[in-house]
Parts: C-alpha cells; structure tokens; sequence
C-alpha cells in the first residue's frame, strides 16, 4: 500500500500543536544562534539573551532580519554554531546574484533534511520501487544531492545523473525505465526539444512524474510540461540557506506548495514598509530554519515573492501552502517608466500552443528610451518560410503581451533549439542597459 503521509502525527497534527512545536523548535534555534558572535550581538540588542526571552512566538518578531548580505559577512565560518568537528556537510548557493553563502550541517541536521525531502516525495506519490533520475547538479549547490537521500530513503532506486550531457539522459531515461525526474524546469523543455534529434519518441518511455524546482516558473510552463510528457509535474522550492530542496513541495492536489512548517517559520512582508502582509497578499518570503544546528539562520530576507494561500489543503496537511513564486524582488525590469516582471511576459507567451519551448528576454537602450526584446522559439511544425505566416505570429504576440503588460514589445521568433540553453538555472533576462535598469 502506498502511504498518504510519510509522518501523519506532524503532517496532520492542529494549528495550536504546531505553534507549540514551532516555539519549542524557536527557542533552541535561539539558543543555537547565541552561540554565534553575529547573532550574540544581534539578539542582545534586543534584549534576547537567553532562549528563555522568546515566550511566545509573537516575540519572534522582535528579532532583527537577516539578509543575504549579513551572510556573505559572515563568511566563511561566522554563523557557525556547532563544533567544527560535529559539523559533516557544507553547500553553499549557486551565486545567482553574487558571492556565495555558506551553510554547515551537522549529521543530526542533514537526517532533518532526508525526512523532509522524503517526505516531500511522498505527498507527489512517489514510493519504493520508482526509478528516480536526478538530474539537478551534484555538488555545493544543494538542488542535486538534496532530493538524492530522501528518494533512497524512501527506497526509490536513484540515479544520480546530475546535469547536462542530454543524449545520456535521454538514454538512461529509457534504458533504466525512470519513473521520476527530478530537473528544472527549463531543462525539462529543453529535453523535449531535442527527443526527435536523438532519435526517441515518448514511447521509449516509462516517465510518470517530473519534479520542477530552483528557478521561476509560470503555471503555463508546467502545464507545457505535462502536456508534451503526458506526465504530472510538481513545483519544488527551495534555497541553500535554508538546507536547499524541499522547504515547500506541491502535494498531489497541485494547488500551491506546502511550505513544511514544523521545519521552518514563514512570514510574507511588504518589501518596502517590511511590516507583515495577511494570507493572499504577495509581499517578501521570510523564513527561519528550526531544524538545523550548524548554521541557524533566523528570519531570513529570502528576496522571493509570494503570498500564503488562505485556508487549508483537501489533502489535509496542516502546513500552510505558498503560491508559486513570482520572482525575486530584484527580478522586477522598469522599461521606460513601466514596472515589468519576467514572469508576466512568460504567462502570456507559455499560453500560446504556436510558441516552443525557449524564450529570452531583452532590454537595451536606443536613445534615451529603453527597448523591450522578446525572443521565442515557435514549435517544430509553426516554423515556416512564408514571411506572412510568421508576422502574423509575431503580431499575436504583440497584442497579446501588450495587453498584459500595457507595452508593445519587439519579438523576435526563432527555430527550435537556437535560443542558449543552461546546465542549471535559466538565464531569462539579459538586460543591456548597464547600471540603467
Ligand atoms: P542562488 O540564490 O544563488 O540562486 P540557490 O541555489 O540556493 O541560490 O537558489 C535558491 C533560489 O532559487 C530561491 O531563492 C529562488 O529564488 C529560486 N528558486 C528555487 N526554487 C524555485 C521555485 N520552485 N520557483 C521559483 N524560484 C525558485
Ligand atoms: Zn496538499
């Protein structure tokens, strides 16, 4: 029988439970993070001195925010709060937007994450005997060997194939009957594109679920997905600050992520004012890891934007579900006074059946004024010669993504498989106008 919950007493248990067993997980983080000089002064500053000062989880919001670049400050041993020799594992994050940071695990702590990775593969429905190609990168950044112990654990048979060489995959994915995949989801485009070249078709294939994560996705871009699989496919978040994969997991009902609550502690904040926003309101995510002793990391500033989805889940978990992030708060392009988000511009061409599966964004100065570029790949059987065919596309296009997003863009269509492709995160926007933005 394949089991609903991995841990039905956490996944289920009431709100007032759930408080207590976050406070409780609140406080020892506290006493954790006193250990450190970065924290011991932080907190003292308002007048936290012991973990016993934290008596209620309203307190918590006493507690200064940290940022990413409290992080790179205190690199590389700074938030360091257990005995070097306990610690056995580090990661730092894929360096996006700058130096990297660093987080440390001791083995209690990596075993906290394994549980929660499995059990975010639970609540997809995955179990024993599915066969789980990985094909996130292995190494510091944590999207690889993340969901690797969980699956294991699980009793999944794991293939660790990490990214790229897409001829591989693609050969490993038939040979050894994969059943789950684990990729982002712009890599999950990308395969499809190339089956044809390789010479497969989808009935060389076993794949039921795709597991998406690690970088902004539309729900157009899942739906793409699943469509050209004929597969489910779950949206995965996470960063390395807090662990990395499984802070919040879609279940079965695919109506937002799960963000496991008893692990970490959420709130949404408006960017600017930073006071606290209520359930449906999009702001800043902010989290707190209780579950880790190596490096406690106390209501962090993660730049992500969402909002908590009110009410509960028909699957019955109690954590509360975030929706799909929108972005980070630096995502957001100003194109000639207008306030413009990647993710509004990939909603509206996603929709289109006629566009394929690679896009890019780009902005760049003429004059005085900014120019917005949309590039889009068209699928195999749209792309044609005949010139008014194609500007008729081009002109839907137009329309279509000026009236969301109130600017006509130029587009630009190409020939599948033309547009750079990435190993691990997408690179969608390349804004050219320097400093400008
Ligand atoms: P970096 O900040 O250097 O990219 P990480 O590798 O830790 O470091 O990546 C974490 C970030 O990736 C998140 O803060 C978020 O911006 C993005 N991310 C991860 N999963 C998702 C997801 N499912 N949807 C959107 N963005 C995601
Ligand atoms: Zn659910």
């Amino acid at each position: 029988m394949i089991d609903l919950y991995q841990d039905t007493e956490i996944e289920t248990m009431d709100r007032e439970a759930l408080e207590a067993l976050q406070l409780l997980r609140y406080k020892r983080t506290v006493a954790n993070a006193l250990k450190t000089p970065f924290y011991k002064k932080r907190l003292n500053s308002v007048g936290i001195k012991s973990a016993k000062d934290l008596k209620s989880l309203p307190d918590i919001k006493k507690i200064p925010f940290t940022t990413k670049e409290d992080l790179r400050e205190a690199y590389p041993f700074g938030l360091m709060a257990s005995k070097k020799e306990d610690v056995v594992r580090m990661h730092a994050s894929s360096g996006t937007t700058g130096t990297p940071t660093v987080i440390y695990q001791t083995q209690e702590d990596l075993d906290n994450w394994t549980n929660l990775t499995t059990r975010s593969l639970v609540s997809v429905g995955c179990h024993k005997g599915d066969i789980f190609q990985n094909m996130m990168t292995y190494g510091l950044f944590t999207g690889g060997i993340g969901l690797h112990y969980g699956a294991e654990k699980l009793g999944m048979l794991v293939i660790p194939a990490s990214s790229g060489n897409t001829k591989r995959q693609l050969q490993l994915m038939k040979d050894f009957e994969s059943t789950v995949v684990h990729a982002t989801p712009s890599y999950m485009l990308y395969l499809y594109s190339k089956l044809e070249e390789y010479g497969y078709t989808l009935s060389d294939f076993k794949l039921k679920k795709a597991l998406v994560g690690a970088e902004p996705h539309s729900e157009e871009i899942r739906q793409k997905i699943e469509k050209l699989f004929g597969i489910d496919a779950y949206n995965s978040y996470g960063l390395s600050e807090m662990n990395g994969p499984s802070v919040a997991f879609e279940c079965e009902k695919k109506a937002g992520m799960h963000l496991w609550e008893d692990s970490y502690y959420m709130e949404i904040v408006d960017e600017d004012t930073l006071k606290e926003l209520p359930d449906g309101k999009t702001g800043e995510l902010v989290l707190s890891i209780l579950i880790r002793n190596a490096t406690p990391i106390l209501r962090y500033r993660t730049r992500d934007l969402t909002s908590i989805i009110p009410g509960q889940c028909s699957c019955g978990r109690i954590s509360r579900r975030i929706s799909r992030i929108k972005g980070r708060t630096d995502d957001m392009l100003i194109i000639n006074g207008v306030n413009v988000f990647p993710s509004q511009i990939e909603e509206v061409i996603m929709k289109m059946p006629e566009v394929g599966t690679n896009y890019r964004i780009l902005v760049k100065k003429e004059g005085l004024l900014d120019r917005l570029i949309v590039q889009t790949e068209v699928g195999p059987s749209i792309f044609s010669d005949d010139a008014r065919d194609m500007n008729a596309l081009k002109k839907r296009i137009i329309d279509n993504l000026r009236a969301s997003i109130t600017i006509s863009p130029t587009v630009e269509l190409h020939e599948p498989g033309v547009l750079p492709v990435q190993e691990g995160k997408a690179i969608r926007v390349v804004d050219e106008r320097g400093g400008s933005k």
